[in-house]
């Protein structure tokens, strides 16, 4: 049986060559139509969604389960039958759709109804987020913010090259891709002001980051092994970490920021799986010093994956800010997940562990406004002629991220989101 990574595969769906989803990738999402509101699970497959419900049902997928595991409004109940399932069912799916398979190729009212288009479905949040975890694991993103806040002498605080720094964020507000995002009010105090005072947020920001979904739990009282966490990772979203800065920057001292990242986060619908990004493995940055023995890792830990962010201003027109790669980042996801149980705190199926901001090494490469703005003392031109520091009502914000050898593209889709005045 051939790798459900094979270069060599194709699909009888027609697959664009510079498209997301070859069928390499097959990420899993959630979805509905209008003719049939029900939430359910799909695969992309080209500019096509392959309704996994209709396969369940029609016995061509067995999961061995009593209960429909894809006739569901999210993956959870999928990601708790653990990565041997997972994995049994990729390569299910990916013969299933070959262009020499004559199972579902050649049945052609199946096809029908298990074959939707893309830009027919409405896509839905993917997972039942269990708990949002942010962490804060660039190098570059961390020391940028740092010198911003407290002064290059200052940057990077103590403890970073120790541990992935992390906090725990809110799950209710993680909303899909196209969702809008009212800016929120909060309590501020600008430089030279006497006191604060509340009010609409004037320095609304994104954060350029890529999302883990933990796919397994693990028992309270019991840390991780690098192999254990690795397992658990079921795939990886874009996300967006919407920030607040003119309210984290009175709020963050001393427990970290609260209301400036609590009120959206923004992931893309379809889930890339940990098996179809193992092609893009590379090293991550030499970490110096050395870790402490519980988070040393070895091999290559990071992912080749570019990443590139637009913002389009209310009239439409729309100008590249950033474009970077998900390499850079110090901390590997296994390492922040190893750190996240090491206390022995136990982690759930539907968990999403932000990777922090990932900026790179040059100027183009700073996934925030705060930075490229450099705290708003430096406006980006947009196209007419309008500049930016933070983001406006009617912007909207948008992600994508690929992966692409000499044999094929893999993509992420994107994660976009509108500013709406507030409330
Ligand atoms: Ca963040």
């Amino acid at each position: 049986m051939m790798h459900p990574n094979d270069p060599e595969l194709r699909s009888f769906v027609d697959v664009e060559p510079d498209g997301d989803f070859p069928i390499q990738n097959l990420p899993y999402g959630v979805f509905s139509t209008g003719s049939a509101p029900q939430k359910r699970v799909g695969v992309a497959i080209g500019s096509l969604v392959l309704d996994l419900a209709v396969l369940e049902q029609e016995g061509m997928i067995n999961l061995g389960t009593s209960e429909a595991v894809f006739a569901q409004p999210s993956l959870n109940a999928f990601m708790a039958l653990g990565p041997e399932i997972w994995s049994a069912t990729r390569k299910r799916i990916s013969t299933l759709l070959r262009h020499d398979q004559p199972e579902l190729r050649d049945n052609a009212k199946l096809r029908q109804r298990a074959l939707l288009p893309l830009d027919q479905v409405v896509t839905h949040l993917p997972l039942a987020v269990a708990g949002f975890t942010d962490f804060y694991s660039s190098k570059e993103h961390a020391t940028n913010v740092g010198v911003m806040f407290r002064g290059k002498d200052n940057a990077l605080q103590p403890n970073w090259l120790h541990m992935p720094i992390g906090y725990n964020g809110r799950a209710s507000t993680v909303v899909v891709s196209g969702t809008p995002v009212r800016r929120p009010r909060g309590q501020v105090k600008p430089p030279g002001a006497d006191a604060p005072s509340f009010g609409p947020c004037k320095r609304l920001d994104f954060e350029l980051e890529m999302g883990v979904v933990v796919g397994q739990p693990s028992t309270m009282g019991k840390m991780l092994t690098e192999v254990e966490a690795e397992a658990m990772i079921f795939g990886f979203v874009l996300l967006n970490d919407w920030s607040a800065r003119d309210i984290q920057q009175w709020e963050y001292v001393p427990l970290g920021p609260f209301q400036a990242k609590a009120f959206a986060t923004s992931i893309s619908p379809w889930i890339v799986t940990r098996e179809a990004l193992e092609p893009f493995r590379t090293k991550g940055p030499a970490q110096s010093p050395e870790p402490l023995e519980y988070l040393r890792q070895t091999g290559d830990n990071n992912y080749d994956l570019r990443l590139d962010v637009d913002l389009q201003a209310g009239d439409g027109r729309a100008a590249r800010i950033c474009s970077t790669n998900f390499k850079y980042m110090y901390w590997s996801s296994v390492q922040q997940l190893v750190h996240h149980a090491s206390s022995g705190c136990a982690m759930s199926v539907g968990d999403l562990l932000g990777s922090g901001t990932i900026s790179g090494p040059e100027k183009h490469q700073r996934g925030s406004l705060l930075e490229i703005s450099w705290g708003g003392s430096e406006p980006i031109a947009l196209p007419g002629g309008d500049t930016r520091t933070f983001l406006e009502d009617g912007d909207t914000l948008s992600i994508r991220g690929w992966c692409r050898n000499d044999r094929y593209r893999l993509g992420f889709g994107e994660v976009a989101g509108r500013i709406l005045p507030p409330d």
